[in-house]
């Protein structure tokens, strides 16, 4: 009976695709909040998960390298990020997002208030605008929930950081903790020296379980006051085997170890990818591929 097999065969395939739609959804509920700090080669690219939200920190430089990533930790029937935030004009913070815009829904882009006069700024100012996707500074007190239990607190830049840039942007980088539970990580794009002493005598909550170390390691970042105070287990440098720009340098890694804080390094390990169960629990490292 042609009709009757025709049925069998149709319910076969629709409880085929139920199972491996629930099968992946059940996965990604599964999975409390994850940050995941991509291997884009020299560069940063964060991406902050918990369900189906996400948050994206920064975007690499290069869109092909970043969907690729994307494609990865993103469910395949997720075509949205809820927040990007590019922490400064720079060509290794920004250039993936360009392409992040054209291909996923973006509720919220949230920008230093930096300008640049180069090509690839240009593109994403012109891509936010003809996306008309929503723009907001990031100002120190801001606070982006993604959930009751996790949220982004900024801590820089300020206003006055902003109108006293004299060129280089790097001053101007978003800084951000995230905290979930026990938990936290802090992010700081390329914040230099002077930038991060400032935030020092800001008596803000600067400490973190994990800090994404500024500028790639760049010795003219992450002095021993600021490792003191973050005081973190872990630091996380997002950089580029081989880069011409010899980082990280042998003084940040040097400081790093006279701390006894754990080095995770993309251009040795992949993605440093960590995984929290539970607000109660601990996040812990699952993935480097
Ligand atoms: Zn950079």
């Amino acid at each position: 009976m042609p009709n009757r097999k025709l049925i069998y065969f149709s319910l076969g395939i629709l409880l085929t695709f139920s199972l491996i739609f629930f099968g992946v959804r059940t996965c990604a509920e599964s999975q409390k909040l994850q940050v995941a700090f991509l291997d884009v080669g020299q560069g940063d690219a964060i991406l902050i998960s918990e369900g189906e939200k996400q948050i994206l920190i920064d975007g690499g430089p290069s869109g092909q390298k970043l969907m690729e990533k994307l494609g990865e930790y993103v469910p395949f029937w997720d075509r949205k990020i809820d927040v990007v935030i590019a922490t400064h004009p720079d060509a290794d913070h920004i250039t993936g997002l360009v392409d992040v815009l054209k291909n996923y829904s973006v509720d919220e882009v949230i920008e230093s208030g930096a300008k640049s006069e180069s090509q690839v700024f240009g593109a994403l100012e012109k891509t936010i605008e003809e996306k008309k996707v929503e723009k907001q500074l990031a100002r120190r007190g801001m606070r982006i929930k993604l959930s009751d239990d996790a949220s982004l607190e900024i801590f820089s830049p300020v206003d006055a950081i902003i109108s006293g840039l004299k060129g280089d942007t790097n001053s101007a980088s978003i800084v951000a903790k995230l905290t979930y539970g026990e938990n936290s990580f802090l992010f700081t794009g390329d914040l230099p020296l002077e930038a991060e002493n400032q935030l020092l005598s800001a008596n803000l909550p600067l400490s973190a379980n994990v800090l994404k170390i500024s500028h790639h390691g760049s010795k003219s970042a992450t002095s021993t006051q600021w490792l003191d105070l973050v005081h973190p287990k872990d630091a996380v440098i997002s950089v580029g085997k081989g880069n011409r720009y010899g980082h990280p340098t042998v003084e940040v890694l040097n400081r790093l170890q006279n701390d006894k804080i754990n080095i995770l390094r993309t251009d040795e390990l992949g993605d440093v990818v960590y995984a929290c169960a539970s607000a109660k629990g601990v996040c812990e490292v699952v993935a480097e591929n």
